[in-house]
């Protein structure tokens, strides 16, 4: 529950005690974080340049650190689900970086192992105001790792405030969310779109983001109402097939759209995916169609939400939710089963899987008072062990003042 998710101060304190284990007592001196994510509605439609609506959550990953004399960075980091410290050495390069082409074999900077301290050497990388210092720091974060809530996102964007006081850049805040999306693609390998990292800096409390995800521009969406509240409930599960479909979604996403005749399926309507179905297979075909609906879903979906029908809201969160199940075909048990037993409670007014898919979390939209309720049910319904947070949205990244 919310109240058992750590504070940023919290986890400032385990970092700033840890930091100090760690290097001989030093205090760090700066220190920045950036929130994990869930995502309402508009699930797949981002690398499709559609609509999506994510707000920033209470779990956060946290950066402290200094700067250290020669050209050396060490990163440290823990996490909830991994509490063992980990560590690597980077050696900076000096000159002209960042070089025009993916660092290489030998680079300092170049993808390798360990594989999480690529998220680190890729915003190192796609940093924009080098050369940066020599420095140490030591990541902490709140954000379960690989449970579709955006650790990753968090971490880059978390990394990239932290390097900002290193060395500011320009502080164009849709570059910097760019860069980390570049960040995760060249170096963790993920070819994600750019919903994460986007509202992972641009976060606002009490709010959620309306994107889209071809100009860049998201609008507000209040989320004031105190007798709602969106629930995430993690599957604790994660099937191993999940980056490889995505990859696979992407590249059937990108046929249906080439012998449809758009540059993207955000450009396509409905009459345009029938005037082409003689030329699509059947599974090319659904991809598609769910794309196309999801996107009119979630513009449609957050009007509804600023008018404040939460009914209707809720209605285009569980036909998202079959859609993503039927045609998409990114669901799976546990999730379908997380979702049907929220629905049989009163006081649900909708609920979907969020996330890639897979395994990961669901959200659900539910009355306060029933809060409880609902999560009882789910405990006793659900196969395995659910974990819970209540959403509430939350700001994004900035750099913190130490004590
Ligand atoms: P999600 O972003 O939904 O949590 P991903 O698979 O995209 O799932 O990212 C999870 C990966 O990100 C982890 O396996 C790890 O490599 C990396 N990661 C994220 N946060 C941390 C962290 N605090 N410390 C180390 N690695 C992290
Ligand atoms: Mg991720």
């Amino acid at each position: 529950m919310a109240s058992l998710v750590k504070s940023v101060d919290q986890l400032v304190s385990k970092a700033t005690c840890l930091f100090k284990e760690i290097f001989d007592g030093e205090a760090p001196k700066i220190a920045a974080c950036a929130p994990g994510r869930v995502n309402l509605i508009g699930e797949h439609t981002d690398y499709n340049l559609g609509y999506v609506l994510p707000m920033a959550l209470p779990l956060v990953t946290v950066v402290v650190g200094s700067v250290a004399s020669g050209r050396e960075a060490t990163v440290v980091t823990v996490s909830e689900n991994a509490d063992e410290p980990r560590r690597v050495d980077l050696s900076l390069p000096k000159e002209g970086f960042p070089p025009s082409e993916l660092a290489s074999e030998g680079c300092p900077l170049a993808p390798g192992l360990p594989h999480w301290a690529n998220y680190v050497r890729g915003v190192i990388h796609h940093f924009r105001a080098h050369p940066l210092p020599g420095f140490r720091a030591v990541v902490v974060s709140s954000v379960p790792l690989g449970a579709g809530l955006s650790s990753s996102a968090s971490l880059e964007v978390a990394f990239y405030t932290f390097l900002q006081q290193l060395r500011p850049d320009d502080g164009n805040k849709i570059s910097k969310a760019i860069a980390c999306q570049q960040a995760e693609h060249t170096h963790a390998g993920v070819p994600c779109g750019i919903m994460d990292q986007l509202v992972s800096v641009l976060g606002i409390e009490s709010h959620a983001l309306l994107i889209d995800c071809r100009s860049l521009e998201s609008t507000l969406v209040p989320l004031t109402d105190p007798g709602l509240v969106f629930l995430i409930s993690n599957s604790n599960v994660k099937h191993s097939l999940a980056s490889s479909k995505y990859a696979l979604r992407r590249a059937e996403c990108e046929k249906a759209a080439m012998v449809i005749g758009k540059p993207s399926l955000r450009d396509a309507t409905m009459k345009d995916l029938e005037g082409s179905r003689d030329q699509l297979d059947d599974v090319t075909y659904r991809r598609a169609c769910h794309v196309i609906g999801e996107i009119q879903r979630t513009v449609k979906a957050a009007d509804s939400l600023k008018r404040g029908d939460y009914q209707q809201f809720g209605k285009a969160m569980v036909e998202s939710h079959n859609s993503l199940r039927d045609l998409y075909e990114v669901s799976c048990k546990e999730l379908d089963d997380l979702v049907s037993a929220a629905m049989e409670v009163e006081g649900v007014l909708g609920s979907r899987m969020t996330g890639g898919g897979f395994g990961g979390c669901t959200i659900t939209l539910v009355k306060a008072r029933a809060i409880e309720r609902t999560i009882e049910h789910i405990q006793r319904r659900y196969s395995g062990t659910p974990t819970f947070y209540v959403a509430t949205p939350s700001v994004g990244a900035q750099s913190l003042k130490l004590p």
